[in-house]
């Protein structure tokens, strides 16, 4: 089934190329602008100043709402978690995340995941399809109506691996940068990918600011291969390689993600490991304790493991964060929620 034409999965260039074929004036462009970014309005006939036989041809034309929330829970750290139904039914999830001065929403990339990674939820049953940018850029706006304020920060850090489904992240990535509409720095967006280089060289030559975070989860091809499929494509050296790349042409700087797994990947031996291994270019790390699911048996660290990994990386000058898991009881972890519905 061809995916129908969400409005907000355009530029405004080719709304303004579409009203100028219908010998619509110019301004229009803006007045639908407004309504779709300053002002949502969930139905055509909302957009009051547009003319009757306009709002009619664009209702025609496009579909406005890409995705109705089902459900939003909330947990005691602040954290909610909206899950949404899309036009043809499949389920999507995201996280919102406030800290201090930010309002961080998660957002997925397609609906489930085609990676396997052990330990992650998301990809237990595979992909079903990639999300287009209109549904992207519609899981941000619902963000919006349930923060009831602007949002700050995306991360592509939800269901989905972004660069397998590089051209639809990207657009939406550039709907969500666009002066006009919602206007969201390219510096307050982070792509998460799980090592798939040939987009991570693509990214490269974008010229984008955005940030790009690598979930690494080992510092050896051993532990990677135990715990992530895409490592017998992509191993680790070739990984790093790459990385180092982007950092030395695009002058930015890569966090590493790594999920702290019990006797798995935390050893003392994976410590020095790591350290050595990133200590050859400039990088951040995010140890993430990991969010204990059904599926996996793996244990999370205990936070001394975890505090005595930030120690030998900070003092080997690695910027180092750790994201203490928040809203648990809410199943934060990517996918539960939507795997929890789909087998009610
Ligand atoms: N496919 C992308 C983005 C989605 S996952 C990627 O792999 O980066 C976002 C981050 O959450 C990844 O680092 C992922 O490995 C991590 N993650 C997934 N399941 C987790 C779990 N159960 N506990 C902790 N981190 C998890």
């Amino acid at each position: 089934m061809d995916s129908p034409a969400f409005i907000y999965g355009l530029y405004r260039s080719e709304l303004e190329a579409w009203l100028k074929e219908r010998g619509e004036p110019g301004f229009r462009a803006k007045q639908i602008w407004e309504w779709l970014y300053r002002n949502p309005v969930a139905d055509w006939e909302q957009m009051r100043n547009l003319p009757k036989g306009l709002r009619g041809a664009l209702e025609d034309a496009f579909v406005l709402m890409p995705l109705t929330e089902v459900e939003v829970s909330s947990s005691n750290t602040g954290t909610r978690k909206i899950l949404s139904r899309l036009r043809d039914g499949e389920l999507i999830e995201e996280v919102l995340i406030p800290a201090e001065e930010r309002r961080t929403v998660c957002v997925s990339s397609q609906v489930g995941c085609m990676f396997g990674c052990v330990f992650c939820a998301s990809g237990q049953n595979g992909v079903k399809r990639n999300l287009v940018a209109g549904e992207i850029v519609g899981e941000f706006l619902a963000a919006q109506r349930v923060y009831g304020q602007r949002v700050t920060n995306v991360v592509f850090m939800g269901i989905g691996e972004p660069f397998d489904n590089y051209d639809e992240v990207l657009r939406a990535i550039r709907i969500l940068n666009d002066p006009d509409g919602i206007g969201l720095g390219a510096r307050r967006i982070t792509i998460s990918t799980c090592g798939v280089i040939p987009g991570i060289e693509r990214l490269a030559k974008e010229g984008l600011q955005v940030e790009l975070s690598v979930s690494l989860h080992a510092p050896s091809d051993p532990v990677r291969d135990a715990l992530m499929p895409v490592n017998a494509t992509w191993a680790i050296d070739e990984l790093l390689a790459c990385c180092e790349r982007y950092t030395r042409e695009t002058k930015r700087i890569i966090t590493f993600e790594y999920t702290m797994i019990r006797d798995v990947n935390d050893t003392e031996r994976d410590c020095r490991e790591l350290v050595a291994r990133l200590s050859r270019f400039p990088c951040r790390v995010n140890l993430i304790p990991l969010s204990e699911i059904d599926e996996y048996e793996g244990k999370t660290s205990h936070r001394e493991t975890v505090e005595h990994f930030v120690g030998e990386l900070e003092k080997t000058g690695i910027n180092t964060t750790v994201r203490w898991s928040k809203g648990i009881d809410v199943n934060a972890a990517c996918g539960q929620l939507r795997s929890r519905h789909e087998t009610v």
